[in-house]
């Protein structure tokens, strides 16, 4: 028998379960279901009410009914394709069960003749008679029978009857765990138990209601758990001693005189808690968090400038190529030839690899820009002080954490990302990094006037396109992904690079995902000097770039996008002094939900608004991909309909922090719900 109090029982593999084997088990592991606790998240679709029994002459045909009667009579055939059958009867009338493909002892064992039998299922008739085909529910034991039957969605070998006997019985055997909460936040659940909770979550007549305590309890949880385990990181990182580093602000003060710009207050503010960061003795783990072209690029290499001016080295990784190199070219111009800095890419030269790898190892690279690369085996560095990543919101924890403790002791860590997310997912993404966040835009910064059009209608498109041209702007004409699994449809960007080139010869470019990288980089840097005017790519232009003459973006297809990720492409323009315009372009009319959605686009180019609104139109599982992303998924909780319960988490979470909580009471609840390897450390 299991130990009532012990949550490992919960942990345990199904075998344990009494009436599974190896079959049962295979086919839930398919459906992630590997232990006992996965189990408990099975719940009920729905149910069928077969408590009440009625006489045979009441049974109304087509429906689901239970009744109680006497077996009279077995007659097997033993002629293919002829059911067994037994003709059973009360004192109303008579009804057959009827086999099929059923053995005679198995029959015999189920309905043996002249006990008292109660069956149910949907009640058929043939030649005038009541009868009941392939019954699943027979049972000498009418409690057995008349219950309410839950009904699940089901796994391909595992019927609604299994689901019910195994969950029934692990249902008995829950372990009764000690609590974990304070009283003050089980007072809001009413306080209701763990265990208790369960018991009423697999309650048929319990099926959707969300607003019960039970639910709300179960949901915070499950919230509460992620929050936790993420704070506890964050704890561990900062605790690691490293050696402050020297900010030298008159260094700094004198690359801000030669930007073309002042920086903004939240830029400055940011900056601050940066450097403040990077002094102190403990390790930083930060993430930058700016809608696009809000200016973190500058900020981050603010910071990179002064960690080498405090004799430290710097990697500085971005998603791609190009946008390593541009953010490599920005450097280059903006520090003094004193400090030496390397572009690093998949496609460079052996030999120049190797010289690289050997002046990173001897200290005498200063920054180095890349993409992963900088962070395989075989690069050693000599005195890395601080690691910068942009655009990098698909990172989980677990992954960001590894890339903290790669960089070593005396590593701060800096993450940037211009995806701005719902305030409810804050913490569940982000909660094991400090915060420093960019609101505001540049002043300079005109609004984007957001337009959709027809594909029909490309005709205006081309003339609009042709004045803008004459005025001297660029143009960006994006064509979307045609399958989700990222393979870029080339051919239509082809396509459209033909067409377009007809009207605009020698004034169009193409790029994808197929282009050369050196091809590319000679494309890109053309753009940039407006030796031709019109940019074709697929989407890879999405992250980072920055071309401040580029004002006019056309995107195709439109609706294959999120509404993030277009307002993220809509980023590529705006970022020079001129007025600037978006098209979205349709295939078809858009559905009313469509419409709301662009709607919210052409109203706001506040990315933190955008996504907020996409969220609740959507979900938030489809917005930006979270779901690929290896974010925690939620069973119960909802970050739209909870919002309450994951900003009462967060302050619980706070207060923990704030008055030094001994965590090692929460261990059943991080083991169970989050199996953090984390644990091992703090329990
Ligand atoms: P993002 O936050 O999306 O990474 P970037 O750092 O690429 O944005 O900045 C976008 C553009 O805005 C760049 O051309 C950058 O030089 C410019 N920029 C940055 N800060 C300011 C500012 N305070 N005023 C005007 N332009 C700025
Ligand atoms: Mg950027």
């Amino acid at each position: 028998m299991t130990n009532k109090s012990n949550y490992e029982y919960l942990l345990s593999d199904l075998t344990k379960l009494r009436g599974v084997g190896v079959k049962t088990t295979n086919l839930l592991k398919k459906k992630r279901i590997n232990n006992i606790f996965d189990l408990l998240w099975k719940l009920p679709k729905s149910y069928t009410d077969r408590s009440r029994s009625i006489k045979i002459k009441d049974l109304k045909i087509g429906e689901v009914q239970t009744v109680t009667v006497i077996p009279k009579k077995y007659s097997f055939p033993r002629v293919r394709n002829l059911p067994n059958k037994v003709s059973c009867s009360d004192e109303t009338g008579e009804i057959d069960c009827i086999f099929f493909n059923s053995y005679e002892g198995y029959i015999k064992k189920i309905l043996p003749l002249s006990k008292i039998i109660t069956v149910s299922g949907k009640i058929g008739v043939f030649r005038n008679k009541y009868q009941l085909t392939n019954p699943k529910y027979v049972s000498e034991d009418s409690s057995l029978i008349k219950q309410k039957h839950n009904t699940y969605s089901l796994t391909e070998g595992i019927s609604e009857k299994i689901y019910n006997k195994i969950i029934n019985q692990i249902i008995k055997n829950l372990p009764i765990l000690n609590e974990w909460h304070s009283k003050k936040i089980l007072d809001k659940f009413g306080n209701i138990k763990w265990n208790e909770a369960i018991i009423e979550l697999h309650k048929p007549e319990n099926i959707g209601k969300y607003k019960k305590n039970f639910y709300q309890r179960l949901a915070f949880d499950e919230i509460f758990s992620t929050f936790l385990v993420n704070s506890e990181i964050r704890k561990k990182i900062k605790k690691i001693k490293k050696k402050g580093k020297i900010i030298d602000k008159i260094k700094q003060d004198k690359i801000l005189k030669k930007l073309k710009f002042t920086l903004t207050n939240d830029q400055l503010r940011t900056l601050e808690e940066i450097n403040n960061d990077l002094s102190s003795t403990n390790k930083m783990f930060r993430l930058l968090q700016g809608d696009v072209g809000s200016g973190k690029t500058i900020v981050s290499l603010l910071a990179a400038y002064n960690s080498v001016n405090s004799g430290f080295q710097v990697a500085f990784m971005a998603p791609t190529e190009i946008l390593a190199r541009q953010h490599f070219n920005f450097a280059k111009k903006l520090f003094t030839s004193q400090i030496n800095i390397e572009l690093i890419s998949g496609k460079s030269e052996y030999k120049t690899k190797k010289e690289i790898l050997k002046k990173l190892d001897n200290n005498e690279i200063n920054i180095i820009f890349g993409t992963h690369a900088i962070f395989q085996k075989k690069v050693h560095f000599k005195n890395l002080g601080l690691i910068i990543i942009d655009e990098q919101h698909k990172f989980g924890v677990n992954q960001r954490k590894r890339l903290s403790d790669k960089g070593g002791r005396n590593c701060d860590v800096l993450l940037m990302t211009a995806t701005p997310i719902p305030r409810t997912l804050t913490m569940t993404l982000y909660g094991d990094m400090d915060l420093s966040i960019i609101r505001e835009k540049p002043k300079s910064r005109k609004p984007i006037k957001t337009y959709s059009k027809l594909e029909s209608k490309i005709d205006d498109v081309i003339k609009f396109i042709k004045k803008e041209i004459k005025s001297g702007n660029q143009i960006f004409w994006v064509c979307p992904l045609i399958e989700e699994s990222k393979k870029l449809d080339h051919s239509s960007a082809v396509k459209k690079f033909e067409y377009l080139n007809k009207f605009f010869p020698n004034q169009v470019s193409l790029l994808h995902g197929k282009t050369d990288l050196e091809d590319k980089e000679v494309i890109l840097d053309n753009f940039l000097k407006k030796k031709f005017q019109i940019l074709v790519s697929t989407t890879i232009i999405e992250v980072g770039i920055d071309f401040p003459n580029a004002n006019v973006i056309i995107i195709e297809n439109a609706n294959k996008f999120g509404l993030s990720q277009l307002h993220q492409l809509r980023g590529r323009v705006g970022r020079g002094d001129k007025d600037s315009t978006c098209i979205l372009m349709f295939k078809s009319n858009l559905s009313e939900n469509a419409k709301k959605r662009i709607n919210i686009l052409k109203e706001s180019t506040d990315g933190f608004y955008i996504s907020e609104e996409d969220m609740k139109i959507r979900g938030f599982g489809d917005v930006l991909g979270f779901k690929q992303s290896g974010i925690k998924n939620f069973k119960l909780a909802d970050p739209i309909h909870n919002s309450d319960l994951f900003l009462l988490a967060e302050k619980e979470i706070r207060r923990i922090e704030i008055d030094k909580d001994n965590i090692s009471k929460f261990k059943p609840l991080i083991k169970l719900y989050d199996r953090a390897d984390i644990i091992n450390d703090i329990a």
